[in-house]
């Protein structure tokens, strides 16, 4: 046990450590991107369990979205072996849905209870008019709960209920959330009903990465914490192992003066002196800004095409890139299209993360559908799977008979392929793979290990690193965003910076910025600036790519004759 805890802790600076190892009691890690905030607490879990006789089953990992909860769940196994699966790793929604499963009769639910699908909420709401109450009444009818109250519900039962209460507090005795930033109020009461003021709490984060206010996430709950958890230990990070110092030098100035964390400091634990810089490229047009990244990107991993057997990464000393190392990064889904077609015309795989949820799919529903009625389909889960879509299939073949679910086979056969990789992970349980659909699965979660350049906006990349990164449209009217006919506030302004922040410090080792000078925005070509929060960075830092003149009016009249 002494190696194994000693071990671990080997592989954490001395705030990491003193942070890992802090006694019982409410914890605040505050700490900015990179500076090892999630491995602490990865490494905290496993130092706790292996050195201090915590069972693993009274630890509660929370974190706030499935991919990170998968991330974080692989890192425990590596840490702490088998006994790994015994910690509840999860969001809040699917911490609500086992809460609400425990206690579906005291929640008023029946015991097979199911999260409404899209259908079912959209004819629930056709029927309730603008009536809320009316709306649940009718899910509840069928047995059904709206995904939002999958936190609602539970925090309702359990401050009715102090005994079950107690009984949660007992289960789960040492309680962590990742991104604390951006807890809302709902999430909080629930964390507040599970972890008594002088708790096992320990909340990690960084409130200049708060970026879901539009959410209703609320980062003064982070603010607040040592007011609402007695004597709350606070430790701070302030190496970052990510980025190279002119990354990380760009960064630190993009969020200036704006930090929300007193006394913020954030110095580079990577020392290399030769460095890239950060490159930057004013485009002159949307396609001048695909065709620049597609260039790179082929220079970057075409220029060591020698590399086969080189899995190394770019460091500054070897230049061995692999697309897998490589991320584009968005404000808005739009600015996707011509991106991933620059690419794909230079012959550059990409894997866009796309925002399509599993259960908005009409095949999805069909299938989830048919299994739920078709107890007598046998075999595997997958193979069900397939059973349902040929069941479909057959049924849509057959007009003469009912034909209300009608799908069209192709988007049955879509939604078998989509749906196969997620039923064999769920092994043989049905409820699981439902509620998985249920609570937003999405249709293609990433693989970090695919070969291939991931595309995916600001939002999505948190939490995330890359060892290249571009940040394309950084342009005043996308970073800030404006939508048409609303100018943001300032505090809408300063999360957009911090948008800017979390973006800028996903990259590893190289980053690129660009912003084009015409966009078709809202309907029609505009002119567009940079984004101001630019200009917070010293020009020291860049280096400017490919600067292309102005085209000059007389160039234009030219050509006009
Ligand atoms: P973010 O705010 O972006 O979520 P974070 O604080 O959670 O960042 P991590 O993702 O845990 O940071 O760590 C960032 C990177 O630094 C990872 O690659 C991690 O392995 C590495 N790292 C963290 N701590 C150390 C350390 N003590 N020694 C070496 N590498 C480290
Ligand atoms: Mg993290």
């Amino acid at each position: 046990m002494e190696e194994v805890g000693t071990g671990l802790l080997d592989r954490l600076d001395a705030m990491q450590r003193v942070a890992a190892s802090a006694p019982g009691g409410p914890l605040l890690i505050v700490a900015g991107p990179g500076t090892g905030k999630t491995r602490t607490l990865t490494h905290r879990i496993a130092y706790l369990c292996a050195e201090l006789n915590v069972y693993p089953e009274h630890c509660l990992a929370i974190t706030f979205t499935r991919r990170a909860a998968e991330e974080l769940r692989a890192r425990l196994d590596t840490l702490l072996g088998p006994v790994a699966e015994d910690v509840t790793v999860g969001t809040f929604h699917s911490l609500g849905l086992t809460i609400l499963r425990e206690n579906a009769g005291a929640a008023g639910l029946p015991a097979d209870f199911r999260i409404a699908d899209d259908t079912e909420r959209a004819q629930a709401r056709a029927e309730a008019g603008d009536n809320e109450a009316a709306y649940l009444k009718l899910l509840r009818g069928e047995g059904l709960v709206d995904l939002d109250e999958l936190v609602t519900l539970p925090v309702r039962l359990l401050r009715d209920d102090p005994e079950l209460v107690e009984r949660y507090r007992d289960r789960w005795r040492w309680v962590f959330v990742d991104e604390y930033q951006d807890v809302d109020a709902v999430q909080y009461e629930l964390l507040r009903l599970l972890s008594p003021a002088d708790g096992n709490l320990c909340a990690i984060g960084d409130p200049d990465q708060a970026i879901y206010s539009f959410r209703g996430a609320d980062v003064s709950y982070f603010l607040r914490f040592s007011e609402d958890f007695v004597d709350a230990r606070l430790v701070r990070l302030t190496r970052n192992y990510r980025s190279s110092p002119p990354i990380l030098a760009a960064a630190v100035q993009a969020i200036g003066p704006t930090t929300l964390v007193r006394g913020r400091r954030l110095d580079p634990a990577r020392l290399d002196p030769e460095a890239p810089l950060v490159g930057r490229y004013p485009a002159a047009s949307v396609a001048d800004e695909a065709g620049f990244v597609a260039r790179t990107v082929d220079e970057l991993v075409g220029g060591v095409s020698h590399r086969s057997l080189d899995t190394g990464r770019i460091d500054g000393r070897s230049s061995s890139v692999s697309f897998s190392d490589i991320a584009v990064l968005y404000r808005t889904d739009a600015q996707a299209a011509p991106i991933v077609d620059a690419l794909t015309r230079a012959g550059i795989p990409v894997q866009k993360r796309s925002h399509d949820r599993l259960r908005d799919r009409p095949g999805v529903a069909a299938i989830a559908r048919e299994l739920r009625h078709a107890s007598g389909l046998g075999g595997s889960l997958a193979a069900r799977v397939r059973l349902a879509g040929q069941v479909l299939a057959d049924r849509f073949a057959m007009p003469t008979l009912d034909a209300t679910p009608a799908v069209a086979p192709a988007d049955i056969w879509a939604a078998v392929e989509v749906l196969t990789p997620l039923a064999q992970r769920c092994g043989d349980d049905l409820p699981l793979f439902l509620s998985q659909i249920a609570t937003g699965a999405e249709v293609d979660a990433l693989d970090p290990r695919a070969e291939a350049v991931t595309l995916l906006t600001l939002h999505a990349a948190k939490g995330l690193e890359f060892p290249v990164v571009f940040l394309v449209g950084a342009e005043d009217g996308l970073l800030p965003l404006r939508l048409p006919g609303a100018t943001p506030d300032d505090g809408e302004v300063a999360e957009e910076r911090r948008l800017f922040f979390v973006g800028l410090t996903r990259a590893q080792d190289r980053l690129y910025v660009s912003h084009v000078r015409r966009r078709l925005r809202h309907g029609s070509e505009r002119d567009c600036a940079p984004t101001p929060f630019l200009d917070a960075i010293d020009a020291g830092l860049f280096e400017r790519l490919g600067e292309t003149e102005p085209r000059r009016p007389k160039d234009r009249q030219l050509r006009l004759l």
